[in-house]
């Protein structure tokens, strides 16, 4: 229920509660605090009495003149009531409340002489009193000298304090409350204007930045983490803005071309040859576009980070079966796809389909950039507790202004040409994001004319030697997660 409530009142009835609870305290103590001090004074007024009556009777040796003496004593000081009694229990004198009944006896009767024992008594006929009873010794006999004093003047005190407490209490508590809540809705001005300004910043304004009036403290530090999401916000917007604005422009040119050629084909009247001229070249343009598509959709699909399904699997394995579908593609456009050694029996976690596919995709690279003739070579070795994967061409090379950027969507380096097939300039971006996704690293090295190496290293375990049995159904029967790819 209060956690619903707004922080201000929140923090105000934190607030008013703990106030409440330190109060409560206060009072208590300095209720038994004057309640200590009141029982004290009326303890030294009491032994004040006693020490009187022990100097009269340690004075007066003749028992007639000392009667009258502390008789007088006793008239002059009605606040105090006052006995003094000899050791066979028999009372000498007593002041005129108690002269019927007289002052009840010491709980602890104090057996020899010395210091005064004080107590809490109800006196007959005076009701609750404090009371003090001292032994003094006189040549003639032991006597007990008794003092006592009503405690009505200090529960009145008392009980004026407590009623002062109960009216101020509840008004300090409601003021303070009153204060708190004004001082909440203060301290949290800033955040209602930061809630304000934050609606404002919607897709198209992504520009804006939260603003905070003190940069270093609690809400400077908010803003400053907001506005560093909003920026990042901000860059991955523009991101997707540019790989949307690249992919329309992508799918734009095939299209123009299919639609030119249509265009171009349907103007007159044509041969048969030449429908199928126009056809194929069409055909091209179709097959380009479908592996357009089929790379923006592994892009789209590695960005939405679709949660992996990670399985310990032989990159081996992996590396043998894309090889085998690249050395039917190897021998259709010319080129020489080999294995350079055995490939290292390994266990790495990953997800099959996604890591067959950058295979597939470095090879066919490879075999793009290569003349026809060419070597391309791949490779898998375990380096300690990691696999290292490559395939290398002895092609056409990247030049090194270039090098940095290839791994960029849709960038091509503009001097060469894939010898055969189509690019998208997808194909390493999406083999990047599913070797990282993986935890791996992938790194090119490459000269114009001396051929390009592209390096894989995986975290890996070694494994036993190649099953020779299919692989497990399990993936297999698996809908394909990168289409036909
Ligand atoms: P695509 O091959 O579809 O154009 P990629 O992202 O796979 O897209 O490659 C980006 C660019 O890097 C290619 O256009 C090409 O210029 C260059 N490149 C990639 N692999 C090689 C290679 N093995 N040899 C030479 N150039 C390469």
């Amino acid at each position: 229920m209060i956690g619903r409530l707004p922080i201000r009142w929140r923090l105000t009835l934190w607030y008013g509660a703990v106030l409440a609870a330190v109060l409560t305290i206060f009072a208590a103590t300095v209720d038994l605090l004057m309640a200590r001090v009141l029982r004290h004074g009326t303890d030294q007024g009491l032994d004040h009495q006693v020490a009187v009556i022990e100097e009269q009777i340690l004075q007066m040796r003749e028992p007639v003149a000392l009667r009258e003496r502390l008789a007088l004593l006793f008239h002059r000081h009605p606040a105090f009531e006052m006995q003094v009694t000899e050791n066979d229990d028999r009372a000498w004198l007593r002041s005129e409340g108690v002269e019927k009944q007289g002052l009840p006896r010491p709980a602890v009767l104090p057996e020899t002489p010395g210091e005064g024992v004080h107590e809490d008594v109800e006196v007959p006929g005076v009701g609750p009193c404090r009371m003090c009873s001292k032994v003094i010794e006189t040549p003639y006999a032991f006597l007990l000298v008794q003092t006592a004093a009503s405690t009505d003047a200090n529960r009145k005190h008392l009980g004026e304090l407590r009623r002062v407490f109960l009216a101020t209490g509840p008004i300090l508590l409601v003021a303070a409350l009153g204060c708190g809540y004004l001082l909440a809705r203060k301290g949290l001005a800033p955040v209602e204007r930061m809630a304000a300004e934050a609606d404002q910043i919607t897709a198209s304004r992504l520009d804006r930045r939260l603003a905070a009036p003190n940069p270093d403290d609690e809400l400077g530090r908010l803003a400053r983490t907001l506005n560093g999401m909003i920026a990042r916000l901000e860059l991955s917007f523009g991101d997707v803005q540019r790989f949307t604005a690249d992919a329309a422009h992508e799918l734009r040119t095939p299209l123009a071309v299919l639609r030119g050629e249509a265009e171009v084909t349907l103007l007159s009247d044509r041969e048969p040859a030449e429908y199928r001229r126009a056809l194929e070249s069409m055909l091209e343009e179709i097959e380009h576009l479908t592996r357009l598509t089929e790379d923006l959709l592994s892009l789209s699909r590695e960005d939405a980070q679709i949660p992996p399904s990670f399985e310990d699997l032989r990159l081996d394995e992996v590396v043998r079966d894309a090889f085998g579908t690249m050395t039917a593609v190897a021998a259709e456009v010319d080129r020489r796809l080999v294995l350079a050694g055995e490939l290292a029996p390994c266990l790495v976690r990953g997800d099959r389909e996604r890591l067959r596919r950058v295979v597939v995709n470095l090879i066919d690279n490879a075999l793009k950039y290569t003349r026809a003739g060419g070597l391309v070579q791949v490779s898998l070795a375990l380096r300690g507790d990691e696999a290292v994967m490559t395939v290398a061409d002895d092609g056409d090379g990247i030049p090194p202004e270039h090098l940095p950027m290839i791994f960029k969507r849709f960038y091509r380096v503009d001097a060469s040409r894939p010898r055969w097939g189509s690019s998208t300039g997808l194909g390493l971006p999406i083999c990047r994001t599913v070797v990282l996704s993986h935890g791996g690293t992938i790194d090119v090295q490459s000269a114009p004319g001396a051929g390009t190496r592209v390096e894989v290293v995986l975290a890996a375990r070694p494994a036993g030697p190649p099953r020779r049995e299919e692989p497990a159904a399990s993936w297999r029967s698996r809908p394909s997660y990168l289409g036909n790819g």
